[in-house]
């Protein structure tokens, strides 16, 4: 069984972008995402076995996506959920479809998925406590190319996600 979910998993300049926020953030805030660890979550999978993830990703790749862009103009903090993230204050109708046409890929699959509205964001923070920092920066848009199904793995310092295959927007 591997633990997976799709994302839009930021490229280099786009990833040292978000993580210059993160370092704006008050110390002590929390504990930051490393910077290899920045992404956004499309769908979480969870445990799937190995011929469901090939199904997968055959269902994935009939998905015709068009690139779109996320203007990351918003940081905030739910309550209770001890996490500070970084968001697009309006969500492009590419990325709507794709989250769509992706959870129609997993339970054409047989895949499970909790039924939670979609929340895009990235998480800069964990375990975050008092109240919400909100540091001012310059937003930015994140052209987004792609996406990718990410393998999780959950170790005692924290998760570490593999890519293990991409799938281009646009084309
Ligand atoms: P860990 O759970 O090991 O502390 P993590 O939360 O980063 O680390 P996962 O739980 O594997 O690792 O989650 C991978 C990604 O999927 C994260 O972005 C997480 O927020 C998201 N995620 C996890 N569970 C769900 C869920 N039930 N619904 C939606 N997104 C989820
Ligand atoms: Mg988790």
């Amino acid at each position: 069984m591997k633990r997976l979910f799709f994302a839009l998993w930021p490229d280099t300049d786009t990833r040292e972008r978000i993580y210059a926020i993160s370092r704006m953030l008050p110390r002590k805030c929390g504990r930051l995402v490393p910077i290899n660890n920045l992404h956004t979550t499309l769908v979480f999978l969870g445990d799937i076995d190995a011929h469901v993830c090939q199904d997968v990703q055959d269902t994935t790749s009939e998905i015709r996506s068009p690139a779109f862009s996320l203007q990351l103009d918003t940081i905030g903090k739910w309550p209770g959920a001890k996490v500070i993230w970084l968001a697009p204050s309006s969500i492009p109708e590419g990325l709507a479809s794709l989250v769509t046409g992706l959870n129609k890929v997993a339970s054409n699959c047989g895949v499970v998925i909790e039924n939670r509205p979609y929340s895009s964001h990235i998480t800069l923070a964990r375990k975050a406590h008092g109240p919400a920092p909100y540091p001012v920066f310059t937003p930015f848009v994140w052209k987004v190319q792609g996406f990718s199904l990410v393998q999780s793995t959950t170790l005692p310092e924290g998760g570490r996600y593999e890519v293990i295959r991409n799938w281009s927007c646009g084309q």
